[in-house]
This record gives C-alpha cells, structure tokens and sequence, in this order.
C-alpha cells in the first residue's frame, strides 16, 4: 500500500508539474495525500468500534442505589461495571431491596 501510494505521488507529482509546474504539483499531491491518509485512520477509527461491554441482568437481586443526601433509590436491572453512580455530587450506596448490603459487589 505504502509503495501504490509512493508511486502514486510520483506519477501525479509527474503528470500534474508537467501543466502546473513541478513545485505546486508537489503541494497538491502532498495535501491530497495527507487529507487521504487521515481520512482513512478516521474511518478505520469508526470500523473498529469499542466491543459493548459486558451486561449482566441482576434483576434478580433486588439491587438498587440509595443517596445518601436526598433518599433518592435506583433499582438496578443490568449492570455492567462497579462504578457507582452519583448524586448529590455524592457517589450513591448500593443496597439490597431489604436494607442490607448485597453478600458480593456488582
Ligand atoms: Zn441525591
């Protein structure tokens, strides 16, 4: 790809200096070469996505975030990593539906 890309360069560097001239044919091909190469990181970038992270349902347990400030509850349905939310600017306690604190973290 690099030596299609080189060659590229040389061939319309060539054809191009021989109407515009050879300095300003140069530019031409370098900025065309640059916005291409960046193009194509981006896009590749957009292709190879982050893989989605790993939910698991914890429905069953009864688990729900309480803040401790204002008494707000959140049940938890799924859960995918152990960063508490926040609220209150507070980071928010993770109990069981009764009251006592589940027997392994989530
Ligand atoms: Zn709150």
């Amino acid at each position: 790809m690099k030596a299609f890309l080189a060659l590229f360069a040389l061939v319309a560097t060539l054809i191009l200096g021989y109407f515009f001239g050879y300095f300003r044919a140069g530019i031409a091909v370098a900025l065309f070469l640059g916005i291409l190469i960046i193009g194509a990181r981006y896009l590749e970038s957009i292709v190879t996505a982050p893989p989605e992270p790993e939910v698991a349902d914890v429905s069953g347990y009864g688990l729900k975030y309480v803040c401790t400030i204002c008494g707000l509850e959140l049940r938890v349905e799924k859960a995918a990593k152990e960063t508490a939310p926040r609220h209150c600017t507070e980071p928010m306690e993770l109990v069981r539906e009764d009251g006592k604190p589940p027997l392994r973290p989530v």
